[in-house]
């Protein structure tokens, strides 16, 4: 008999493969007196070369699949395990001491860390962190606890995790990794926004995939409905191949408008851009039939690694999406760090509520000199193709206005080097928190163009944790209050003769989509592998018809009121 979980279906498509649990393993040491020192020693010695020889194999597997930099931070960590001056210590210990090898590695690992953490010196801080990882690593295999390696997974798995982070995504194999379920997060944490990306099918927030599901266990990820099936009977296997066999059918009728426009059944073109990570994630869009890059988000370019991408590195990424895009639109969004999207090796120090703290271009704006090396590399590569720059997390006149500055005073630093900047790059910003959608009017004045991100703007709007399945009956796209935000913003840009975009996920939306171009929004920018449904759907759609609903809408008392109107105006199941 399987067992069922609701979750949220964060990714379309349903994966059946065996499960594999990501986990942090219990790691828990006790001090122990040793008596035999030379036979501990060697126990030390030999959980060395086990940690060495797997740490090349992750090394080797990130260099082939992820690319040289990712691969340094391996690098980094086996040069930790050939230091003498990390190991003879603990060998002293050993001896010395008569303590046990786990304790030793620890107390010598925690005097280095401590030590390099304290000098301010962004290297020695960095080095902190690599020993902290190694000895994690070399602990485990002290304790005979394997520390799960999501790189090296070489058999159909779908992962079980309680959370993953953007880069623990980022990491995953395609080939392999089938699908994904974890306990907590929402639609729109950036691991799903990762997973629709990468086509890999997944389900979060079911709260409960950890406790109920054991490693190698049959498990169905069905990412289109939200459900978790566990240990499923042969029949229910059978349907579910067969729900996936019409999925796939599905898609391959949607292929077949990749090279068409996107034109309304009354003849009136919206743009349909996609959202990016990574340059890799180009081929996507292309592949979608994107017509422009509505939101790179640049972050992962600053994520899992172990130090700022330098300027040349920046430029290469920024120039290598302008030229694939060919000339059409890229809309780059300056760093949004924070939130879910952490850097370690910038230490910042926690924070209560890191959703409200110090992040995007509230942290760019102090740490000038991060900033200005990101906009120089994109200014250098603005003459590679049609740049746009956007600020993330604006929330008054004066920010914008001093990003801008910055930017504009980059500009001219460089022209005075003689180094070529496109005149026609339009700098706009995001609108993701209420305090600039209700005073839209005046950014409006500043601005060439304004992206909605409504995954920041419904949090903030309802008070809503964007990241917590608990709260995420509150998490309402269609509630009137984000649809009079949403169209505030658009009639205060249109009167300035400034377009809108939207690069939430909402933008991808088979309900939000008649309601956006009811309310004129120019530009829908979402994840590559909704493009081609939502050009099948306003393919199907009147323009005058959606805008003749927008006063209906917004005077509505509720989500489930707009649900019910909208569903049954457009036919929509
Ligand atoms: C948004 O907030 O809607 C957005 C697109 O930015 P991110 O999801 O990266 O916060
Ligand atoms: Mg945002």
């Amino acid at each position: 008999m399987s067992t069922e979980l609701k979750g949220i279906g964060a990714s379309a498509g349903i994966a059946i493969a065996k499960a594999y649990r990501l986990e942090e393993p219990e790691l828990t040491i006790e001090k122990k007196e040793i008596a035999d020192t030379e036979a501990e020693k060697q126990r030390f010695e030999q959980a060395i070369h086990q940690s060495k020889s797997e740490l090349e194999k992750i090394k080797d597997h990130a260099n082939r699949e992820l690319g040289a930099d990712k691969a340094e931070i391996f690098a980094a960590h086996l040069l930790v395990l050939s230091d003498p001056e990390m190991l003879n210590p603990v060998f002293d210990k050993i001896g010395t001491e008569g303590i046990n090898a786990e304790v030793a590695m620890k107390e010598t690992a925690d005097m280095f860390v401590s030590m390099f953490e304290s000098m301010d010196n962004e290297y020695m801080k960095e080095r902190a962190a690599d020993i902290r990882d190694v000895t994690k690593r070399v602990i485990a295999h002290l304790l005979g606890v394997q520390i799960p390696n999501p790189s090296l997974i070489s058999e159909e798995v779908v992962i079980i995790a309680e959370d993953l982070t953007p880069s623990d995504t980022a990491q995953l194999n395609r080939q392999f990794v089938k699908g994904f379920t974890t306990d907590i997060g929402g639609r729109t944490s950036h691991s799903a926004i990762m997973a629709r990306s990468m086509e890999i099918p997944a389900v979060v927030g079911t709260k409960q995939a950890t406790s109920n599901i054991e490693n190698g266990v049959m498990v169905i990820v069905d990412g289109i409905d939200g459900d978790v099936l566990i240990d499923p009977s042969d029949d229910v296997i059978a349907q579910y191949k067969e729900k996936k066999a019409k999925y796939e059918a599905q898609k391959a009728e949607w292929a077949k408008l990749v090279h068409e426009p996107t034109v309304s059944k009354d003849g009136q073109h919206v743009e349909l851009a996609a959202n990016i990570g990574t340059p890799d994630d180009v081929k996507g869009v292309l592949e979608n039939g994107g017509e422009a890059v509505g939101l790179y988000r640049t972050e992962f370019l600053y994520m899992g690694r172990d130090q700022l991408p330098t300027e040349d590195e920046q430029f290469e990424a920024y120039k290598t999406v302008l030229e694939k895009m060919e000339g059409k639109t890229v809309v780059v969004r300056t760093l949004d760090i924070g939130g879910d999207k952490e850097l370690s090796y910038l230490n910042l120090p926690k924070e209560m509520n890191p959703f409200l703290g110090f992040r995007a271009i509230r942290l760019c704006l102090e740490e000038q000199d991060i900033f200005r090396t990101q906009l120089r590399a994109l200014l250098r590569a603005s003459s590679y193709g049609n740049l746009k720059i956007m600020f993330p997390m604006v929330a008054t006149v004066s920010e914008f206005r001093e990003a801008k500055a910055i930017l504009l005073e980059e500009k001219e630093k460089l022209v005075a080097k003689g180094i070529h900047v496109s005149n026609s790059i339009e700098i706009g910003m995001m609108v993701e928190i209420p305090s600039t959608a209700v005073m839209a009017d005046q950014f409006a004045k500043e601005v060439d163009f304004f992206s909605i991100g409504t995954n920041d703007l419904i949090q903030y709007t309802m008070a809503a944790d964007r990241m917590n399945e608990r709260v995420s009956y509150l998490y309402q796209p269609y509630n009137p209050a984000i649809l009079r935000l949403i169209s505030m913003v658009i009639d205060a840009a249109h009167k300035e003769g400034k377009w809108v975009g939207m690069c939430g996920e909402m933008a991808g939306d088979t309900i939000a989509i008649p309601i956006l171009m009811g309310l004129g929004l120019d530009e829908f920018s979402m994840s590559a592998t909704s493009i081609l449904p939502a050009r099948a759907q306003i393919k199907g759609l009147e323009k005058e018809q959606a805008k003749s609903i927008k006063e209906t809408v917004l005077s509505m008392s509720s989500s489930e009121e707009v649900i019910e109107f909208v569903k049954k105006t457009f036919h929509i199941q």
